[in-house]
């Protein structure tokens, strides 16, 4: 994949250009709704044999709630089913190509059905988004899963910044691969949402903000990793100007077409810009509600 260097700021064109070869058709990602998207999945997922499940242990961060080996028989077989259809979600994951073993075990730990209303919980592991109120979605697994990895990049990662929080569920990820996550949520029924889904599962190392993510959180910069689940037709500044030199931002860029870029900070003026892939995520929109 060829870097294009960029000194700041950033022109649109180096976080909107891609690295295709000339002639090649762009991969577009069909704008689709959750409700949409979900109904498909569903259609052509059921009855399909269950993919072998993906070896090397789960991560336990500390304070992370587990069921007690004393929970009561019907807890404990429901909580075995969850392990065993997430481990068929992550084994899919990574057929699709993740395979950074730190986020694929993340992935297999947090319980991605206590992130969706109770009435679309039964496609929890499905690779879908999926509707979570406010017109938002969680994100599908595979671009959870990919949006991490491309931000790791095999490093170790300190104090991470997500935008968008929704319904907490890639926080909780994050907060196996980074020692310290932040998350802000622009609209405040979702960060209220976020908590209390959050809460049951005691992660210490996590923090929800509610306020406005394009302005990031210089208090706390710089930031070892920055991810941004919806999508803007640029890069807010403030977040460039918040990672960390040698750190990955990485964000969906675009209107209708929307592409997954990967910004390095490479200097305290520098970054570069590469383009991964196509897809679709809801709008960066500035303010609070
Ligand atoms: N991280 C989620 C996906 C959330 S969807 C997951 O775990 O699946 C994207 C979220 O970004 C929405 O909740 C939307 O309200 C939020 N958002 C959009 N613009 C924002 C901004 N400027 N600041 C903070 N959040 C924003």
């Amino acid at each position: 994949m060829k870097d294009q260097r960029s000194t700041f700021p950033l022109p649109l064109s180096s976080v909107t250009g891609t690295t295709r070869k000339p002639g090649t058709p762009a991969p577009v990602a069909t704008p689709q709704t959750a409700t949409q998207n979900a109904a498909r999945t569903a259609a052509h997922g059921q009855g399909r044999p269950a993919p072998p499940p993906a070896p090397g242990p789960s991560p336990r961060a500390p304070g992370y709630a587990q069921a007690a080996p004393s929970a009561p028989a019907a807890q404990r077989s429901e909580l075995a089913a969850s392990e065993a259809v997430r481990r068929a979600m992550v084994a899919r994951v990574a057929r699709q190509g993740v395979l950074d073993p730190k986020v694929l075990a993340a992935m297999e730990t947090v319980p991605r059905h206590l992130f969706i209303e109770p009435a679309l919980s039964a496609q929890a592991y499905i690779d879908a988004s999926l509707p979570i109120g406010h017109n938002q979605t969680i994100s599908q697994p595979y671009i959870v899963a990919r949006m991490i990895e491309a931000m790791r990049a095999g490093g170790q990662l300190g104090r991470v910044l997500e935008i968008g929080t929704g319904c907490g569920y890639q926080a909780a990820v994050l907060s196996f691969v980074a020692k310290e996550v932040y998350s802000i949520e622009r609209i405040k029924p979702l960060h209220e949402l976020a908590k209390t889904n959050l809460r049951p599962l005691r992660i210490s190392n996590l923090r929800l903000q509610y306020g406005d993510g394009m302005l990031g959180m210089p208090q706390v910069a710089p930031f070892d990793g920055i991810i941004l689940a919806a999508a803007g037709l640029e890069v807010p500044r403030a977040l460039l100007e918040q990672l960390a030199i040698g750190a990955h931002l990485v964000a969906p860029v675009g209107g209708q077409v929307q592409h997954l870029h990967r910004i390095t900070r490479t200097g305290k003026s520098e970054w570069t810009s590469e383009t991964l892939e196509a897809c679709h995520f809801v709008p960066l929109r500035p303010g609070t509600v």
